[in-house]
């Protein structure tokens, strides 16, 4: 039986198709809400994509890249080295990775517990003069199997990962369950614009990112308050 899945991109299209798609669409979301389109990063995910389709993006202005295995991502990051990327992680944080993640990426947006908070920290004093910029991940949809915290341990999650120099704390990160309806993503989603804002009044002015949204569902992110999408297949095609 065919199942139908929500929007894939059509990997016939070029590369040059594919963005105007992401960016149409965002923008089109943005005004329909009366949002500045301009306030809303893409960050493309290449997770499983190689180097040169990397280069594709690049080469139309795409400097923000996400990847989510550690291993698959450090060649590829090591190659771009000059390139100009920023690199953001968006996978699970395991603590016997800290150390490179906090040698080579930029942002890590899946912060959900203080324990690999610190263990970043203080690699990055070691490695670094520059903080390194990080989101807590949120379990929005309380799904047992997926990472991120809870709702109500965020403000102390949050408030202890301040207390550390060599972090820039910048908001929240949240994958909401794929398989929900559209409803129920976007309610998702507004539970996660209202804590941001919450927490905005008691953090810092760094704090300005809401990492939400993804290909099948960045249009209703946008619209309800994501300053990032993170997009993976819309941009770069399928993975295999
Ligand atoms: C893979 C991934 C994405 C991109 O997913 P698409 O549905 O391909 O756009 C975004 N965020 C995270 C955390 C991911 O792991």
């Amino acid at each position: 039986m065919f199942v139908s899945s929500p929007e894939v991109a059509i990997p016939t299209l070029s590369i040059e198709q594919r963005i105007k798609h992401v960016v149409n669409k965002a923008r089109t979301s943005a005004r329909r809400v009366g949002r500045d389109p301009a306030q809303i990063k893409i960050l493309a995910v290449s997770k499983q994509k190689t180097v040169a389709d990397i280069r594709g993006l690049l080469i139309h202005g795409f400097r923000d890249f996400g990847e989510s295995y550690v291993v698959e991502a450090l060649p590829k990051l090591d190659v771009l080295a000059s390139a100009g990327c920023t690199w953001h992680y968006v996978g699970v944080v395991q603590s016997n990775k800290t150390k490179r993640l906090a040698q080579h990426f930029d942002w890590v947006q899946s912060i959900d517990r203080i324990h690999v908070g610190r263990r970043l920290a203080d690699a990055r004093a070691e490695l670094s003069t520059t903080a390194l910029n990080v989101c807590v991940q949120v379990n929005i949809d309380d799904e047992p199997t997926k990472a991120g915290v809870s709702v109500d341990q965020v403000p102390d999650l949050v408030e202890q990962l301040q207390q550390f120099p060599q972090l820039q704390v910048r908001g929240l990160m949240a994958i909401p369950n794929p398989k929900a309806h559209r409803d129920a993503t976007r309610h998702s989603f507004r539970r996660m614009r209202e804590l941001f804002e919450k927490l905005q009044v008691q953090t810092s002015a760094h704090w300005d990112t809401l990492s939400m949204g993804m290909t099948g569902d960045y249009e209703i992110a946008i619209e309800e308050g994501a300053t990032m999408i993170r997009i993976g297949t819309a941009l770069f095609g399928p993975r295999i």
